[in-house]
């Protein structure tokens, strides 16, 4: 097959997630990804309330407080904030029109997915649009395998590129997916740990359990 004509100058990186808290499995991906795809810049952004999950006990404000701490030092990056300044039901699908349109001609999105919820995809709201606005780029998480068969294998198949420069073929409509550094660290595991007094430390930046410790979060 020939090399894609290469349109895009510029890729930034989207990474949505709940960040409850955000941890190093996050942050050393995000950080790879961008050295992987010579991302200009990847901006985690904290989920208001989403839709497809129950509102998480830890406030959207003290969650995208963390994420901002934890990027902190780190110029590629950032904290995008939008899904909490948007009212009522905040879908990913809104994020992404708004991004595209602030976003240049030459510029591509990617937006970070993780193979967990690429798993539950059918259930986001306008699922099938996701890549009329974006690529999409999977980020394989251990324990979690893709799909072999079914409606999500056949999105993943049709729409792959096997080398990343293909994403610079197009501004959005591509699916990448990328083997990171195995962290086997989850928010969940960490709100565990903080709720049975135990220390998380080594599992999160400090400035952001120190931000837990000072707002007594996850008691
Ligand atoms: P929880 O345990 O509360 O479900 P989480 O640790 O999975 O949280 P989320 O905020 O739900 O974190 O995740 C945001 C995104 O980051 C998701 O796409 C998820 O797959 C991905 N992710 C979470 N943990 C890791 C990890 N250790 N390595 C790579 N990706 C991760």
């Amino acid at each position: 097959m020939s090399e894609p004509t290469l349109s895009i100058r510029t890729l930034v990186g989207v990474f949505g997630g709940t960040f409850n808290p955000v941890h190093y499995g996050h942050l050393r991906s995000a950080l790879e990804l961008v050295e992987r795809l010579q991302l200009e810049q990847l901006r985690l952004m904290p989920s208001a309330q989403p839709p497809h999950r129950e509102a998480p006990a830890c406030s959207a404000e003290h969650r995208a407080a963390m994420v901002e701490l934890a990027v902190q030092g780190e110029p590629r990056l950032a904290c995008d904030m939008r899904e909490l300044q948007r009212h009522g039901s905040s879908y990913t699908i809104d994020s992404l029109i708004e991004l595209r349109s602030e976003l240049g001609a030459g510029t591509g999105l990617c937006m970070v997915l993780g193979c967990d919820a690429v798993l539950d995809i059918t259930t986001w709201h306008r699922w099938q649009e996701l890549l009329d606005w974006a690529h999409i780029v999977v980020i394989a998480r251990p324990g979690w395998e893709l799909p072999g068969e079914g409606e999500v294998a056949q999105w993943l198949k049709g729409h792959r590129v096997e080398n990343p420069h293909g994403l610079r073929g197009r501004p959005a409509g591509c699916i990448a997916i990328e083997e990171l550094r195995p962290l086997a660290i989850s928010s969940t595991e960490i709100r565990d740990i903080l709720a049975a007094g135990r220390s998380a430390r080594y599992l999160l930046p400090q400035s952001v359990l120190d931000y837990i410790q000072t707002n007594t979060l996850y008691r």
